[in-house]
């Protein structure tokens, strides 16, 4: 068995680029499989939000906090992250630090908004309930029924399909090697690991990561499920609504050049691209509650993508046995975790390191995380 790369990495969504990025200052030969033309990354579905304030509630109790602290530590990272891309790339991330409204019309969702801002500033955060009138100040687009807003101004917003662009870009600049196929079959050995591409080409590697995002045939469907989600984007006069509105039923994340992404249903299991009508007229009228311009908005787009979900809601980062390193499991939040996930990998793999923060993300919490496909033999 002779080995080619020092590190393989299965997926080229936002996470498997962000590590190969990482990687390549360790000077390590890399190669980057992706099977993006046959399994859309969830990447280029996202809304791009970074979001802690408002993500770490999927996750149980237990995991819940921990979520948190990773995703406002990833959070804090992405200011210059998304400068050093684009310095690197010449592309523009249109990365935006201006906060997130999340707004109630009700008093049980007021109720909730509030409680939402105690456990956020329990928590180290930056998170407070504003009224109506307030909302509006900042964002006179707001419906006049809006009876609070919880407004976190450390919440931040990135364009996902510009920052695949830059990964892409960056990566393709090191020294990586990109595979563009599937991944069928990995074999662990003693000597090195193999991956077996579906046309039946082998490549040897020291290490092998597992970041192939919902339905990678790699990782077992008992700990990452895909979370189908259905979004369109409309377009209205650039500049009339400027930060990332959270309404019920929907969220509003205005982009460069008056592009706003409505988002998102989840539906677990289904790994169908169908676009439902339903689900897409009633986010319309949800973001229409929020801000009543978007009735008359036109449709520019409507997709879908699978969000790789796990049974407690948090990601899986760390070794999973001798020569193999899982990255999977983002499920609402793999943009906002990019870079810290990517740091802390990438310090584990080369260096051994590992971050405090990993230990609540260890596979070993489960009891088989990889399939047969990708075996120790
Ligand atoms: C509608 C929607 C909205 C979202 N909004 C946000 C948001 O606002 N903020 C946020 O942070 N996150 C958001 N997410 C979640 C985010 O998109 C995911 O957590 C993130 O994209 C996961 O990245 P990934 O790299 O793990 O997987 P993916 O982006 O899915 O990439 C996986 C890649 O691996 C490749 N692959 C799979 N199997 C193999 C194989 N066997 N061999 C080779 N290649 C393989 C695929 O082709 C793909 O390119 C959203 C998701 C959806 C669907």
């Amino acid at each position: 068995m002779t080995r080619q790369f020092d590190i393989a990495i299965v997926g080229g969504g936002v996470i498997g680029l962000s590590l190969a990025r990482a990687l390549t200052s360790s000077g390590a030969a890399i190669a980057l499989f992706d099977a993006g033309a046959i399994i859309p990354p969830a990447t280029s579905a996202a809304a791009g939000m970074l979001a802690p304030s408002f993500e770490s509630s999927d996750a149980g109790p237990a995991l819940g906090e921990p979520l948190y602290h990773f995703g406002a530590r990833a959070l804090s990272l992405w200011p210059d992250y998304a400068a050093a891309l684009e310095a690197e790339t010449g592309v523009n991330v249109d990365f935006r630090g201006d906060g997130t409204l999340g707004l109630a019309f009700s008093d049980d969702e007021v109720k909730s908004l509030s409680e939402q801002a105690a456990q956020v500033t329990a928590r180290g955060g930056d998170a407070v309930l504003i009224d109506g009138g307030e909302a509006r100040k900042m964002e006179p687009a707001l419906s006049p029924d809006t009876a609070a807003a919880l407004w976190a101004p450390q919440d931040a917003q990135v364009d996902p399909r510009r920052l695949l662009i830059a990964l892409r870009a960056a990566v393709k600049k090191k020294v990586v090697q990109h595979i563009p196929e599937k991944v069928a079959r990995i074999d662990v050995g003693p000597e090195g690991v193999s991956c077996t591409t579906q046309s039946g080409a082998t490549f040897v590697a020291d290490k092998v990561v597992l970041a192939g995002g919902a339905v990678s045939g790699l990782a077992s469907s008992e700990i990452v499920f895909p979370v189908k989600g259905d979004a369109l984007a409309v377009e209205i006069e650039d500049g009339a609504l400027t930060r990332v509105i959270r309404g019920p039923g929907a969220y509003l994340c205005p982009k460069a050049g008056g592009r706003v992404v409505i988002g998102a249903s989840e539906a677990r299991g289904r790994t169908d691209r169908d676009v439902d009508d339903a689900v897409i007229a009633a986010l319309k009228e949800s973001a229409a509650q929020a801000v009543p311009m978007l009735a008359d908005a036109g449709e520019l787009e409507r997709w879908t993508g699978l969000r790789p979900g796990t049974p407690d809601g948090a990601p899986i980062l760390g070794e999973a046995g001798e020569r193999v390193y899982l990255a999977l499991g983002h499920y609402r939040n793999g943009v906002l975790h990019a870079p810290a996930a990517a740091a802390d990998l990438a310090a584990l793999i080369v260096d051994g390191a590992r971050h405090a923060d990993l230990e609540s993300f260890n596979p070993s919490r489960f009891s088989a995380p990889v399939t047969a496909a990708a075996h120790h033999g």
